[in-house]
């Protein structure tokens, strides 16, 4: 590992020099009060500028990337995305106008632009999933979620329809309860059946008509296709439930297949995992809402509308649920989607879709004798496998194996995801990466297989390339310690 930057302090080394102080200045110095003053020196480093420019430059490549390797974080959609829509996003025009001069430029000449971008973007998600309005403010996939369940409950209060509970699958994403329980709802699981689908005996069970809304995640968070998603649809509009697309994952189904036509009424898309924007470490994010015009008095404030050829905000909405985000959410997440769209095309959003779920059915097959595969149908976007063989037999666990890829060049893919499935191996290649960079991922992991049946103790001490080994990831994410101890110097 190399040396920390205190280490490298040299007493009286510097990378920038302070002007020296005039008389004047001196003077007006001297006269701060004596208590007010510190009498030891801050302890920072002593360094030169090459120093610190090595210092960061190192530190940014501890850091894993898509830009470096290859990244098959199921569920996160860390795919690449094109320099091209940094480029638009980053248009003169865009960056500089402000936000609030939508308010400010009375006859809006000076925002067209930025609300048609918005007004276009909401057109063309909703002919890619068959909805007929978008709320663009949510700014993160579970921000669309509340937001979701919000417009429902809004839509039942209207109708003096006391509804107390959402109906969630034990396959949805861990966000899915918990923000139906934010929006104040009562969270009912519904199981899941040996095809990996959800379980219909126990969904027709649990329909009652205190049932607000359905939650699906699809592809479920085991990578699959509902194949009861229409049969669901009927049964809960029969029983006065709407149903919510957890959609944070569309690259599974562009141009392929549009959740209105399935019966959904409400969804979210992640627009920074579908239509690019690079995300992990927390944001930006767009959770972009999608909803049936059933639900359109109760879109968060402003929408933008389109008159004759002018856009304006509409504010004049008294059933709405308000504003969930200040302005309009993350904005420049939303012209990365919008440009990417653009670029893509129709065709090519379908062949984005194709090349994601041909990339985690190829994986499949390769990967299905050497490890357990829960649900023995074609995937989706991702491919989720078990270890549990290796973990019985062995004692290799799930953990072993993402160590084990590491010191191969390679992010592990997601584990222990979902929950419901043991030694859980969830690996999503995404649609940008090439077979060469899959046949190396697929032999590395291969190998890995082999060394659990042959020297199993050879994966006590991985990841080995890495600047920190194992560590007790739990204490790490709860109690970080963030700043290196120092002794200040007097
Ligand atoms: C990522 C994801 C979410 C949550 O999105 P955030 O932007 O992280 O809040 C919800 N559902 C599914 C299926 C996801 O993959």
């Amino acid at each position: 590992m190399s040396k920390l930057i205190f280490e490298k302090s040299v007493t009286g080394r510097r990378a920038y020099l302070m002007p020296r102080l005039t008389a004047a200045e001196a003077a007006a110095t001297a006269t701060l009060p004596a208590n007010l003053c510190a009498t030891i020196p801050p302890a920072l480093p002593e360094v030169s500028e090459l120093d610190v420019v090595r210092h960061f430059t190192q530190l940014s490549q501890h850091n894993f990337s898509v830009d470096t390797n290859f990244y098959p974080l199921g569920s996160c959609t860390m795919k690449y995305n094109p320099r091209l829509t940094e480029k638009a996003a980053s248009l003169d025009g865009f960056i500089s106008g402000h936000p609030l001069l939508t308010q400010l430029n009375g006859n809006g000449t000076l925002t067209q632009g930025a609300l048609e971008a918005l007004w276009h973007t909401e057109q063309l998600l909703c002919e890619l999933t068959g909805m007929d309005a978008y709320t663009t403010q949510p700014m993160a996939g579970a921000h669309g979620e509340l937001t979701g369940l919000l417009l429902i409950a809004a839509y039942h209060r209207a109708r003096n329809d006391k509804r107390t509970k959402v109906l969630v699958p034990d396959s949805a994403h861990g966000t899915n309860p918990a923000s139906a329980a934010m929006a104040g709802f009562t969270v009912v699981p519904v199981a899941t059946d040996p095809d990996g689908n959800v379980d219909l005996t126990d969904f027709k069970a649990k329909l009652s008509p205190d049932i607000a809304a359905v939650m699906l995640t699809c592809p479920s968070t085991l990578g699959l296709f509902e194949q009861h998603v229409v049969e669901m649809a009927d049964l809960a509009h029969a029983c006065g439930a709407l149903l919510y697309y957890d959609g944070a994952n569309l690259n599974a189904l562009m141009g392929r297949a549009r959740p209105g036509d399935l019966g959904f009424d409400v969804l979210h898309l992640n627009l920074h995992k579908t239509l690019s924007t690079p995300h992990g470490g927390g944001g930006p994010g767009s959770g972009t809402v999608g909803i049936k015009s059933a639900l359109l008095p109760f879109l968060p404030m402003p929408v933008v509308v389109k008159n004759g050829s002018s856009f304006t905000l509409d504010t004049n909405r008294p059933q709405s649920i308000g504003r969930i985000a200040p302005l309009f959410g993350n904005f420049g997440v939303i012209l990365r989607a919008y440009a990417y769209m653009l670029h893509l095309g129709g065709n090519g959003l379908r062949e984005a879709t194709d090349h994601a779920v041909l990339n985690a059915n190829y994986l499949r097959v390769k990967l299905q004798e050497a490890f357990d595969i829960p649900y023995h149908r074609i995937c989706m976007h991702e491919v989720l496998l078990s270890g549990e063989r290796q973990a019985k037999k062995h004692g290799v666990r799930a953990i072993d194996f993402a160590k084990g890829l590491i010191d191969a060049g390679h992010h592990p893919p997601t584990i222990y995801f979902p929950l419901t499935v043991g030694e859980a191996i969830m690996i999503e290649p995404t649609e940008t990466e090439s077979k060469e960079t899959l046949d190396t991922f697929i032999a590395d992991l291969l190998r890995l297989a082999t060394l659990a049946e042959t020297n199993p103790s050879a994966f006590a001490t991985m990841p080995e390339t890495t600047t920190i080994s194992r560590i007790d990831e739990t204490r790490a994410a709860r109690s970080p310690i963030l700043k290196a101890a120092v002794t200040p110097q007097t």
